[in-house]
C-alpha cells in the first residue's frame, strides 16, 4: 500500500490501516508561503501588542475551542494515522495541558525581570521577551496534534503568530487543527501544506524563527537552508532511548513500562523504550515478563486496540532489514518479528529481541517501530556506557529501588531527560523543559524554557540618575584614568584576601 499520493499540486491523504483516501490539501509552492508569511506577520502586530494577560486568556479560549471540537479533532488524527482513537484524544488532551500551562505561565515567565547591576551601580538594568514575529513550525507524521501542541502555545503566548507545515502524511489533522484555533476568534495560526518542497520553502520563506521536529536527515538539510538566511532553529529529532533495569528493581513493573514505552503508537515515537539493559539477576525475570506483557498487546482500529497500524509503510521496511541484520548476527525474536497479517499489510506485530549486540544496526539507529531490544549486561557501569555510546541523547529511564543509586545513574546518562522507576512520563509534565543532546536536537520546548525559546531577549539598561553623568563619556573621551588607578581598584574589588584589598586601598603596591 503506497503512502499519500503526491500530486502536482495536491496531496491526497489516506488512511495506513484501511487504504481508504481520506480527502486532499493543497501542495504549496514557495511563493504561496512566502505570501502566507506576510500575511502571518500582519496578523503578529495586534497579537504581539496584547498583554501577557490578554494572550493568556486568549489561549484558554483555544483550548475551549479545542475541546469542543475533540471528537472531531482526534477521529481525524486516528484516520490518518491508523492509530487508535484513546491514544489520538491523548494528542487532543495534550493541547488542553499545554495551554493550560502556557496561559498560567506565561505572564510570569516572560514580563521583564529586573536585573542586579553590579558593578554599575548607578545604573538600572532589565531583561525583556520580546515576540519574534512569526514562528514557521515543521512537523511529522507520528503524532500530528501532539508534536505541534509542544510548540504552538509557547510561541503564541510569546506573542508570535505561527506558519505550521504538517506532514504530507497527515495534512489535513493540520488544516483542521488551524481552523479551530483560529476559530476563537483571532487568526494566529496559518497552515501551509505540502511534501518537503513546501518544508524547505517555508524555511526559506522569512519566518523569523524555525522549529523543526523529525529525522535528524532532514534537520541537517533545514540547517543548511537555513544558513542562507541566518535563521535560528531549533531542532526536536529523533532518539535510541536506553532503559537501565539495576539489580533489585521492581522487574515486573520495568518489563511493563519498557513493553508500553516501547510499542505505543505501534513504536513511531521518539521517546520509545527502543534498548532494554538488564543486570544478571533481573535479566531472565524482565524478559519472561516483557514476553508475556507483549502477547497481551491487542492491535487493530477499535477503541480497545493498544496499538493500531504504522503510519508511514516504508517503516517496516527499515524495521524488517535491521531486524533481518540482527538475526544474521546471533540475535534471536522471542515474539512478532513480522507484519500481522491477519490485519492489514501496514500493521507490524510487537517484537521483543534478545541477544543484541551493540554493534548491531537494530541498537544503533533509530527503528521507529514495535521493537525492543534486551541486552544483558554484568553491571550498571557497562550500561551506561553501552546507553551513551550512540549518536541520540533524547530520554532515559532507570529502574532502581535505591533512589540515590537512580539519581546517580540519572546524571551519568546523556540524555535530554531521564525517568526514574517509570518511562517516558517526563514529557507529560508542561513545566518541564522537552529537549534532546546530540543527534537527538537542540533547544528545548514545554517549560520555561520553551516560552522564551520564542522571545527575543532584550537588555535595557537606565542611568539611576538621568542627569547624572554618562559612564560612556567619563570613561571613553577625556582625560583617561590611569593604570595604576585601574590596577588598584581591580585588586580593591576582586584581589584575593583582606591583605591584598586592604594594601590596595591604603596604596600599597602588594
Ligand atoms: P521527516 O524528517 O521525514 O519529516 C518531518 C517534516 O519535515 C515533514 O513535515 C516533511 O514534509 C518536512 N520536510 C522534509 N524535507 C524537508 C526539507 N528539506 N526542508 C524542510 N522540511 C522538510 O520526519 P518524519 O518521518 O515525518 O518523522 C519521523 C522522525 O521524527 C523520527 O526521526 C522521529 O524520531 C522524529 N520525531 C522527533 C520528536 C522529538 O520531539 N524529538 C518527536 C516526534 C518525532
Amino acid at each position: 500500500m503506497a503512502l499519500a499520493a503526491i500530486h502536482d499540486d495536491r496531496i491526497d491523504s489516506m488512511n495506513p490501516a484501511t487504504g481508504e483516501i481520506l480527502g486532499s490539501a493543497p501542495l504549496m509552492d514557495a511563493d504561496q508561503i512566502v505570501r502566507i508569511v506576510r500575511q502571518a506577520r500582519d496578523d503578529a502586530i495586534p497579537w504581539a501588542k496584547l498583554s501577557l494577560a490578554g494572550r493568556s486568556a486568549h489561549l484558554l479560549k483555544i483550548r475551549g475551542a479545542i475541546v469542543g471540537r475533540a471528537d472531531e479533532l482526534a477521529r481525524l488524527v486516528a484516520a490518518e494515522t491508523g492509530k487508535p482513537l484513546p491514544d489520538a484524544l491523548f494528542e487532543v488532551f495534550a493541547w488542553c495541558t499545554l495551554l493550560t500551562y502556557a496561559a498560567k505561565a506565561g505572564p510570569r515567565a516572560l514580563r521583564r525581570r529586573r536585573i542586579s547591576t553590579k558593578p554599575l551601580v548607578l545604573k538600572r538594568a532589565w531583561v525583556t521577551y520580546e515576540p519574534y514575529g512569526v514562528i514557521g513550525v515543521i512537523a511529522p507524521w507520528n503524532f500530528p496534534l501532539g508534536i505541534p501542541a509542544q510548540v504552538i502555545p509557547s510561541a503564541l503566548a510569546a506573542g508570535n503568530t505561527v506558519v505550521f507545515k504538517p506532514s504530507e502524511l497527515t495534512p489535513l489533522s493540520g488544516v483542521l487543527l488551524g481552523e479551530v484555533i483560529n476559530s476563537a476568534g483571532r487568526r494566529l495560526v496559518h497552515v501551509v501544506t505540502g511534501d518537503g518542497r513546501s518544508g524547505e520553502a517555508l524555511v526559506r520563506s522569512g519566518v523569523d524563527k524555525l522549529e523543526f521536529t523529525g529525522s535528524p536527515g532532514t534537520a541537517r538539510r533545514i540547517l543548511v537552508a537555513a544558513a542562507d538566511t541566518l535563521t535560528p532553529v531549533v531542532l526536536e529529532l529523533g532518539g535510541k532511548d536506553p532503559m537501565i533495569v539495576a539489580e533489585g528493581a521492581d522487574v515486573a513493573k520495568a518489563a511493563r513500562a519498557a513493553v508500553g514505552a516501547s510499542f505505543t503508537n505501534s513504536g513511531q515515537f521518539c521517546m520509545a523504550v527502543e534498548r532494554a539493559f538488564v543486570t544478571p539477576n533481573a535479566y531472565d525475570r524482565f524478559v519472561e515478563q516483557a514476553v508475556a506483557t507483549t502477547k497481551e498487546i491487542r492491535q487493530g482500529t477499535d477503541v480497545q486496540a493498544n496499538i493500531g497500524s504504522m503510519t508511514r509503510p516504508q517503516q517496516i521496511e527499515i524495521i524488517e532489514r535491521r531486524l533481518a541484520d540482527a538475526v544474521s548476527k546471533g540475535a534471536r525474536v522471542l515474539t512478532g518479528g513480522k507484519r500481522n497479517a491477519g490485519l492489514g499489510e501496514n500493521f507490524f506485530e510487537p517484537t521483543i529481541v534478545v541477544d543484541v549486540d551493540p554493534r548491531m544496526e537494530l541498537m544503533r539507529e533509530e527503528t521507529f517501530g514495535p521493537v525492543l531490544s534486551i541486552m544483558r549486561v554484568e553491571s550498571v557501569d557497562e550500561a551506561v556506557r553501552i546507553a551513551n555510546d550512540t549518536d541520540y541523547g533524547l530520554n532515559a529511564s532507570v529502574f532502581s529501588p535505591n533512589v540515590a543509586e537512580a539519581r546517580q545513574i540519572a546524571r551519568r546518562l546523556v540524555a535530554g531527560g531521564v525517568n526514574i522507576n517509570d518511562a517516558v512520563m517526563g514529557s507529560g509534565i508542561p513545566a518541564l523543559p522537552f529537549g534532546g543532546e546530540k543527534s537527538s536536537g537542540f533547544g528545548r520546548l514545554q517549560g520555561e524554557e520553551g516560552l522564551r525559546e520564542f522571545s527575543r531577549i532584550k537588555t535595557i539598561t537606565e542611568s539611576r540618575f538621568p542627569r547624572g553623568p554618562s559612564l560612556a563619556a567619563s570613561m571613553f573621551t577625556g582625560k583617561r584614568p590611569k593604570p595604576e588607578a585601574l590596577l588598584r581598584m581591580m585588586r580593591l574589588m576582586y584581589g584575593s584576601g583582606t591583605k591584598s584589598r586592604l594594601g590596595a586601598l591604603f596604596g600599597r603596591k602588594r
